[in-house]
């Protein structure tokens, strides 16, 4: 029998689903309700529900498609991503990464010989900003970071598009924690590595031993067998800058890097602020295609149409291929950093798929619960390391300068701070989006915190402290580390049920139904599966119901229909007993 395709969303009404169907709605009504899901027309249903649900009506020349809406979550891939014929050779990205103070900032202006720092308060770069350098006929992109968690941030979003990452070690200083980390992302992001060793010129410089430390990391200077480059350097007097690019490039050319021109504009939003009388400005890093202004875009969960666009600089371009960094206006909201953004034909396919972002971001956000997986993460991401991620901020130089060093006096074995951004001056958005890239917490000493900035952070989930005693400053941190050390998990009992029939189960969702025996059975606690008394697994309780009706409680005594979601393999018995239960993670502070 022929069969035909019906391609559904992750989520459909029951209306929907009988219209694409071709059935009448009351008779998928009528099964979902033999199946235990009391739903009506306008209902939302999950596509392993709907699946199921064509099974039981013997539909069987329809075969069930689920859609694929991940277009935002398509980056990881993309690297790998087999290029056509018409692809052409592209600039290649490259990340400047190290140790804070190292001198990543000065080498970068070096390279481009611009005076990107001065800018800045405390010199310290606040952002990730991108670059373009011109060398030999041949143009570089650089990414600048101002520390590695912001990186992860962007690793988290997918955005494997670093091609090299030159890291940047300071002779007189030494391998250092971030610089570790520095050559971890370089290895997890598949991107070649260039040692670029600066600060030769200073009198304590130890080239040596520097590559000595290096080496302890498994890079290899070539001078010693090995196959790592490093280039000697000095961002103060530029010497060996040329020789620096000459090794970027040389190392880039390893792969031939190539981008499609005839599709779509597509990549990475690197940067996002609002700005007065400009709205959302937007910095984006070009992958493949041309953008180009009056363009539709999509970012995630917002769109636009491009009014401005602008080179990294901010002047006026028409148009930026791959590997290009520019600054957009004309999105409706703030796009978010890391997200994966591509031009679309039309603001109605613009607003779909936003909309179809934001319904799949909200059902994210919504299980306030720790399930046991996240758990899990979190206990052995505590077990590993703690670091306390710090943004911070202080009115004048010699108060920062002092902070920066009294924090690396309260560092403990179990957890260490991290100062991963700071400057003189009030909180900026940045320090904000910063904070929130890399869970940090903002301190502020001395300083005033406005309105906006505070309602920015509420939004980002920020944490922002201000101070005007360094002393209750470094207590506050010291509070914040000793929440991070203790976290309790705490079980809260909530009742338990005897399993008295199984009405269909899936790869990941168990409908049952039986007697709550003590206490209730509600949506959103968790459930251990005990048979003989003994735990065969941990379930999410997704709804409950009674008498086939969605209940926000069934209390003991009564009979409860259960959604549940597994984790792994769990075939439920009659007879087995569900305890349910609440699971909260408590820290004392933050
Ligand atoms: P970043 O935190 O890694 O971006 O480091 P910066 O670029 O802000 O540099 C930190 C400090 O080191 C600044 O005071 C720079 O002037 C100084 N610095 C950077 N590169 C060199 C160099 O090659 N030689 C010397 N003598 N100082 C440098």
């Amino acid at each position: 029998m022929a069969q035909k395709i019906v391609v559904i969303s992750a989520t459909i009404t029951v209306g929907e689903l009988a219209a694409q169907l071709d059935i009448p709605v009351t008779r998928l009504i009528g099964e979902l309700f033999k199946n235990g899901i009391a739903a009506t027309v306008n209902q939302k249903i999950d596509f392993d529900t709907a699946q199921i649900i064509v099974d039981e009506l013997g539909l069987e020349d329809i075969e069930l498609q689920e859609k694929d809406e991940t277009v935002p979550e398509a980056i990881e891939s993309r690297k790998e991503r087999t290029l056509s014929d018409k692809a052409v050779t592209r600039p290649p990205i490259v990340a400047v990464m190290g140790h804070v103070d190292h001198g990543k900032t000065s080498l970068l202006d070096a390279i481009l010989d611009t005076k990107v720092a001065s800018g800045e308060s405390g010199g310290i770069t606040q952002h990730i900003s991108a670059y373009q350098a011109t060398h030999k006929d041949r143009v570089v992109t650089f990414l600048d970071t101002p520390g590695h968690e912001a990186f992860s941030a962007l690793r988290q979003h997918g955005a494997a598009l670093t091609d090299v990452a030159l890291i940047v070690v300071a002779a007189d200083d030494g391998v250092k924690p971030q610089t570790i980390e520095a050559i971890k992302f370089a290895r997890q992001a598949n991107a070649h590595i260039v040692v670029a060793i600066n600060k030769i010129d200073k009198p304590g410089a130890d080239v040596n031993r520097v590559k000595q430390e290096l080496s302890e990391q498994q890079l290899m200077p070539e001078e010693w067998g090995g196959d790592t480059v490093m280039v000697e350097v000095s961002a103060k007097t530029k010497e060996n800058i040329d020789k620096l690019l000459d090794m970027v490039l040389l190392v880039a050319d390893i792969d031939e890097l190539k981008a499609e021109v005839d599709v779509p504009a597509e990549g990475l939003v690197i940067e996002s602020h609002m700005e007065l009388g400009r709205g959302p400005v937007a910095s984006l890093l070009v992958e493949h295609g041309h953008l180009s202004p009056g363009q539709y875009v999509v970012a995630g969960k917002v769109y636009g149409k491009i009014r401005t666009l602008g080179d990294y600089r901010g002047d006026a371009i028409k148009d930026a291929g791959p590997s290009t960094p520019v600054v957009i206006t004309g999105f409706k909201e703030m796009p978010g950093f890391g997200d994966h953004f591509s031009a679309v034909k039309s603001e109605k396919d613009a607003k779909f798929q936003a909309e179809t972002a934001q319904r799949a971001g909200s059902g994210n956000s919504a299980n306030m619960n720790v399930t046991s997986a996240q758990l899990l993460q979190m206990i052995s991401k505590k077990a590993e390391v703690s670091f306390l991620n710090v943004v911070l901020k202080a009115d004048v130089q010699g108060s920062l300068t002092s902070l920066v060093d009294s924090l690396q006096m309260v560092n403990t074995k179990e957890v260490e701070v991290r100062v991963i951004g700071s400057g003189v001056g009030n909180i900026s958005e940045n320090d904000v989006r910063l904070a929130s890239g890399s869970e940090a917490v903002i301190y502020g000493f001395n300083i005033e915190v406005s309105s906006n900035i505070k309602r920015l952070a509420a939004r980002e989930g920020v944490s922002i402290r201000v101070f005007k005693v360094i002393y209750e400053l470094l207590d506050d941190v010291k509070e914040v580390m000793t929440a991070l050390l203790a976290p309790k998990v705490v079980e809260t009992e909530v009742g338990s049920l005897i399993v008295r029939g199984v009405f269909r189960s899936t790869k990941d969702t168990i409908i049952c139904g039986g007697e709550v025996t003590k206490g209730k059975a509600e949506p959103g606690v968790l459930g251990r599966v005990l048979r003989d008394k003994e735990q065969i697994a941990e379930v999410d309780v997704v709804s409950v119901q009674r008498q086939m009706q969605e209940a926000k409680e069934v209390f003991e005594g009564e009979m409860c229909g259960l959604q549940l979601k597994t984790h792994g393999k769990l075939l439920i018995q009659e007879g087995d007993r569900i305890e349910f239960f609440k699971r909260e993670m408590q820290t004392r502070t933050l």
